[in-house]
């Protein structure tokens, strides 16, 4: 999450039933749909391919192959979608299903923690999740609950067994900080308060944390490397370290040991140093990477998820240290995506949303991108193929190809133009069933 203005807040953000055929004695178990397709972007390859039929068995893509050459199978439920540009599901890498994008003004990122019942906020992450998919976003990699415990194992549950609708949620339940680390803070010291995050201080607790969290359904853990930020007095962008690479080593090598991954929030300076000397495998937001930074991600093949819209949002006025830091941050990250980005970081989209209000674009992030210097394709495989590869799903999503989920989407223009398009997908397809159209 990000921090805005002086309180925080936060980093942070079915169906329709295919038809069986009955009507022979011998009733297909895996009914067919074919998707015509005017445009395809794959998610892989570099260029577009024009007339295509994808051939989807179940919920796995079959075949794809060009109109003129293509067997449809009897009995197929065809959808026509040869006016649209047609993508693989979108996925984002850094989101906060169980935060709305608060106001300060009405209570900010406390109120959650405060004032909210958690069957509540679970309501609203339903809601969260909804809008994802409406969107085209078909994976998330939901970094944190925000207080809300393992709320998103529980939500997760619901999306696969069918009882809501929803993405593919990769979840990292309740994340990881340091005393002195995470909200909620700013309250009497008489006062011992529930924390946004699982505070830890030494390796073995370190270790304990990440045990509990693997232990009870976290797919990847989640940690806050840097805290608060400000200007220094040379001008530049500081940021409070929390964790000791102890810490976070012995973080790092127990959920490696269950397969699994770390996730490290870090602006820059000494927390973005322990990150990668610790072995995180994605720097969250890197505002502020120097060159050893991205010399170090390149030799490790460290994943970097910029989240550049968030911090484009409620700035506090120029003539305040939180004014001033708010646009040093979006300075800094200016600097740091374009060198990072041709340096050749590995970078997946990820946006923040539930520190962005839902109500939001999701691929707002996808015109930020373009803006500081990635091609519109690259956006969009930072979208779908890059992040398939981050989560260890590599050809099966994030690409429309046989023995891939079928999680597909459209959308009328072309991306590759205006980038903008993706803010308006109006076909949406997860697992082989229609959601939007
Ligand atoms: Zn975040």
């Amino acid at each position: 999450m990000k921090i805005f203005r002086s309180m925080v807040i936060f980093c942070l953000a079915t169906a329709v039933v295919l038809p069986a055929q009955e009507k022979s004695s011998a009733p297909a178990l895996f009914p067919f749909t074919v998707i015509r397709a005017g445009t395809l972007i794959d998610g892989k390859s570099d260029a577009p391919r024009r007339d295509q039929v994808i051939v989807i068995r179940g919920n796995r893509i079959d075949g794809v192959s060009d109109a003129a050459a293509a067997k449809i199978p009897a009995g197929a439920t065809v959808i026509d979608l040869s006016h649209s540009t047609v993508l693989p599901g979108l996925i984002d890498s850094h989101t906060h299903i169980f935060l709305q994008g608060e106001d300060p003004a009405q209570g900010g990122y406390d109120i959650n923690i405060l004032k909210y019942p958690l069957a509540f906020r679970a309501a609203r992450a339903t809601v969260s999740v909804r809008r994802a998919l409406e969107q085209g976003f078909t994976t998330l990699r939901d970094v944190e609950t925000e207080g809300a415990g393992y709320g998103d194992v529980g939500i997760k549950m619901a999306i696969e067994e069918g009882y809501i609708p929803g993405p593919r949620l990769f979840v990292s339940t309740r994340a990881i900080s340091s005393t002195g680390g995470y909200m909620l803070e700013d309250y009497a010291p008489e006062l011992d308060m529930p924390k946004g995050a699982q505070l830890i201080d030494g390796p073995v607790e370190a270790r304990k944390a990440a045990r509990e969290q693997l232990d009870h359904g976290a797919d990847w853990i989640k940690v806050y490397m840097t805290h608060r930020s400000w200007v220094g007095k040379d001008g530049e962008l500081v940021s409070q370290p929390t964790l000791t690479v102890e810490e976070l080593h012995a973080i790092v090598d127990e959920t490696h040991s269950w397969g699994k991954k770390v996730a490290c929030h870090a602006y820059g300076g000494i927390g973005l140093h322990r990150a990668l000397d610790g072995g995180c495998d994605s720097i969250e937001h890197g505002l502020d990477l120097d060159d050893a930074a991205i010399a170090q991600m390149l030799r490790q093949g460290t994943w970097l998820c910029p989240t550049l819209s968030a911090y484009y949002h409620d700035w506090a006025p120029a003539d305040t240290p939180q004014g001033q830091r708010d646009r040093k941050r979006v300075a800094a990250h200016e600097i740091s995506f374009p060198k990072a980005l041709h340096a050749g970081v590995k970078i997946v989209f990820g946006t923040d949303m539930g520190g962005i209000s839902w109500d939001e674009p999701i691929a707002q992030e996808f015109p930020r991108m373009v803006e500081l210097g990635m091609s519109p394709m690259e956006a969009i495989k930072s979208a779908t193929s890059r992040p398939a590869e981050m989560l260890d799903m590599q050809g099966q999503l994030g690409v429309i190809a046989p023995g891939a989920y079928a999680d597909i989407v459209a959308a009328t223009g072309d991306p590759l133009r205006d980038i903008k398009v993706l803010q308006s997908v109006q076909f949406v397809m997860k697992d082989g069933k229609v959601f939007k159209r």
